[in-house]
């Protein structure tokens, strides 16, 4: 056992990686990271000879130095062996001069689906000595809550609920969750925003009356959001296998550097990115692409963070997020590992809801960052301009990293991450192609036949399947709801 990870705003705090998955957020509500992860990069020949089960053995077994080499490959093939619908899991296509990197071919249809088909498998694991049970704790703007339900139905000594904004979701995300199977899976509408659930969820977490309660019932409370590094870990695997697969296409060279450009909401996504760089994977630039809610291009482009600002629901609406949790650890890391900065400015952030990081590490910071956002209209706009010249249809989320892809592609091979099928947001989608006035359902089988990528069977079969969690809550209904959830748990 090694202590490798602690809290991102108190050094003290330590854990090994099991705890760390088991835990998912350290006591204080920092986050926990590796501050020595970059010391022992990942041998780029040695990626270059494997596919991507062989990748996230060696990139999982570097970040997770608690797990023995049996127990990760055993969580690699329970994840990627059988449930994706491609046999690159990620492949990388050439649309227009942007190489599109498809993180959607998984059980949900979403990029979430990466780390959360892995997640249930690695908690499992880290708990294999004792006789307790995790009750994983998720608030979702959409897609996680889909992906997290799939991932944990019916796994061993785990349970799940989730919360999601009422009435904010897509209808095929609501139906989705809503017709969810197993024997230990509960899911909730919450009245509010995303925000509103993603507090309370964080509050609850800290909650020592609730944590009690639950230690009581042999429950632990823990996280399946992007702030778990179990969650974290796993993707950092795909920007090493679009690496591997541009060297294969001849699209560069071994050792050149790429640049990633990234639809991001919660700054998971690019984190990952960043921490491949981080063990070695050459980088140029990573593109921050966000929607209306452009908080991150602000602070990108100006080094202050202010979530003050009104919320917009979008088209995209896994990128409606004001405060982007793992953008701490990345700070963290900008910050050369000082916990004091980090915690002072998260004690802004939640006191005036924004902190400012100075000219210098803004500089710094831009060195590797740059930054765009797109409106509803633009984005619809880079739909009908990428299907007219390729035929290729882009999902909203996509379509946004898409465009900041495509203006810099000039300056060297970009990869753009492909965040959701497109099937996923149909309406939309044909809006952006001017087929408008169809309900969700119809606008799926539309887009059927338009997309050269067929219809996954799990969506098509939705429209069928029977309501089976239809409660609505408000934010303070959230602690009872956990409460009866965890008595269920033994029974
Ligand atoms: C979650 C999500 C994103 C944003 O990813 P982050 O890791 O939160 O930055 C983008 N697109 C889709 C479709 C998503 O589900």
């Amino acid at each position: 056992m090694s202590l490798n990870y602690q809290s991102t705003r108190n050094p003290e705090l330590k854990a090994d990686s099991r705890q760390a998955i088991l835990k998912g957020l350290a006591p204080d509500g920092g986050l926990y990271v590796w501050p020595d992860m970059a010391k022992s990069p990942v041998d780029l020949d040695q990626v270059m000879q494997e596919d991507y089960m062989g990748i996230a053995r060696i990139v999982l077994g570097k970040l997770l130095p608690d797990f023995t080499e049996d127990e990760i490959k055993e969580c690699v093939e329970g994840a990627y062996s059988e449930k994706f619908d491609d046999p690159l899991l990620t492949p990388v296509h050439d649309v227009d001069g942007v190489h599109v990197l498809e993180l959607f071919h998984g059980p949900t249809s979403a990029f979430k689906d990466m780390a959360l088909t892995i997640l249930p498998y690695l908690m499992r694991s880290a708990l294999k000595q004792s006789d307790e049970k995790v009750m994983i704790l998720t608030a979702t703007s959409g897609d996680t809550g889909k992906a997290a339900l799939s991932g944990f139905q019916d796994v061993d000594q785990t349970a799940i609920c989730v919360f999601y904004p009422h009435g904010k979701v897509s209808d095929i995300q609501y139906r989705q969750m809503a017709t969810q199977k197993g024997n230990n899976v509960a899911v909730f509408a919450v009245n509010g925003n995303f925000d509103d659930c993603q507090s309370r969820v964080k509050e609850l977490f800290m909650d020592e009356e609730l944590n009690e309660f639950a230690k009581q019932n042999h429950v632990r409370l823990s996280s399946a959001n992007s702030i778990n590094i179990g969650r974290l870990i796993p993707q950092v695997v795909y920007y090493f296998d679009a690496y591997r697969q541009l060297v294969n296409n001849k699209v560069i060279k071994l050792g050149e550097e790429v640049s990633f450009s990234v639809p991001t909401g919660n700054f998971g996504d690019v984190l990952a990115g960043y921490y491949a760089n981080l063990l070695g994977l050459p980088v140029r630039k990573f593109y921050v692409a966000s929607n209306s809610n452009n908080v991150l291009t602000d602070f990108i482009k100006t080094g202050v963070y202010d979530k003050n600002r009104p919320f917009i629901q979008t088209i995209s609406p896994s990128m409606d997020i004001l405060i982007s949790s793992n953008l701490e650890r990345f700070l963290y890391f900008l910050a050369d590992q000082d916990s004091k900065q980090v915690a002072a400015w998260m004690e802004q952030l939640k006191q005036e809801g924004k902190y400012d990081i100075g000219e210098e590490y803004r500089k710094k910071m831009q060195e590797k960052f740059d930054a765009d956002f797109l409106s509803d209209e633009q984005t619809l706009q880079v739909i009908k301009k990428v299907y007219d010249r390729t035929g290729v249809v882009l999902d909203p989320h996509t379509a946004i990293g898409y465009q900041a892809a495509y203006q810099h592609k000039d300056e060297g091979p970009v990869v753009a991450v492909s965040t959701a099928s497109p099937y996923k947001f149909s309406r939309d989608v044909l809006k952006a192609l001017n087929i408008e006035d169809l309900d969700e359902w119809e606008a799926l089988h539309k887009l059927d036949e338009i997309n050269s990528d067929i219809l996954p069977e799990k969506l098509a079969e939705l429209e069928e399947l029977p309501i089976l969690h239809e409660t609505v809550l408000n934010a303070d209904q959230m602690d009872e709801a956990i409460r009866k959830a965890c008595g269920e748990l033994y029974d």
